[in-house]
């Protein structure tokens, strides 16, 4: 069997770093980006060689086109046909009103989570062959709306949900799988970008199984639509989010 080749975005901290460590333990070879955070990208690849698995870090803003071929000829080059896409690397913006959100908050947010969800897409869709499988980490917000938080948030996350079926539908054709997770409240550092470090905890007491999830717990999620196990789920949301 040939090894599994996995290009995860934002693969240096939270769900991305959980991610690429499971997979590289379940026999994935790893090509993470990430934007700033160099260190932490590379202790993650540490652990994926640590695992027995080879990886590749490379620096990638997801929601540039130029750098986003790089990263999957880079990837390819160094690891061979690419197999899977997680679709992770994402912002949020200081939460507050709708009416206080700023035509660079809004751009911004836009840009990366939905523009270099497509883009990482596209590169991923024209490479990949029968039995590759794509996941893209959506949020519980696409449906919530986030009202009074960061609704522009939401929409890129409703828009994700879309290019997942969409592009499901489009690629099963050629044997290739389109899924996304929708995390609720997970404990990671996207909630200092809300301005709001300790959400996480705050958020609680409203979430079914009373307590935030862990990164881990959504990269579960992950590694099962991304394997063969999930053979016939294409075009599916899956919530990891205690209930919320
Ligand atoms: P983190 O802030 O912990 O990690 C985000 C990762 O994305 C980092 O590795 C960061 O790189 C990378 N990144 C951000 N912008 C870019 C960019 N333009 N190009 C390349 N990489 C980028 O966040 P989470 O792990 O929480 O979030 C991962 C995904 O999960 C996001 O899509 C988020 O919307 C989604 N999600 C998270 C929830 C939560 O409660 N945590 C809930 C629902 C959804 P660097 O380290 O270099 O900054």
């Amino acid at each position: 069997m040939t090894t599994p080749v996995t290009v995860i975005t934002g693969g240096g901290r939270g769900i991305g770093a959980a991610t690429a460590r499971r997979l590289a333990l379940a026999g994935h070879d790893i090509a993470l980006c990430y934007r700033r955070d160099h260190d932490a990208a590379t202790a993650v690849l540490a652990d994926v060689h640590a695992a027995g698995r080879r990886g590749v870090a490379v620096p990638t803003d997801t929601s540039e086109p130029d750098q986003v071929a790089h990263l999957f000829d880079t990837a390819a080059d160094a690891l061979g046909p690419i197999t899977g896409l997680v679709n992770n690397a994402g912002i949020t913006s200081p939460i507050g009103p709708f009416v206080d959100l700023t035509v660079d908050d809004i751009r911004r947010v836009v840009d990366v989570n939905l523009v270099g969800y497509f883009l990482c897409a596209q590169q991923a869709a024209r490479r990949m062959t029968t039995g590759a499988a794509i996941v893209n980490v959506s949020s519980v917000a696409a449906t919530l709306g986030s009202p009074g938080e960061y609704i522009h948030y939401a929409a890129s996350k409703a828009a994700t949900d879309t290019l997942t079926v969409g592009l499901a539908k489009e690629l099963a054709p050629r044997g290739i799988r389109v899924n996304a997770v929708a995390p609720g409240i997970i404990r990671t550092d996207i909630h200092a970008l809300s301005g709001i470090p300790d959400r996480p905890d705050r958020a609680a007491e409203r979430i079914p199984l009373g307590r935030p999830g862990e990164a881990n717990e959504v990269a579960a999620a992950i590694a099962w639509l991304l394997g063969p196990e999930a053979s016939y789920t294409t075009g599916t949301v899956l919530r990891v989010s205690g209930g919320l």
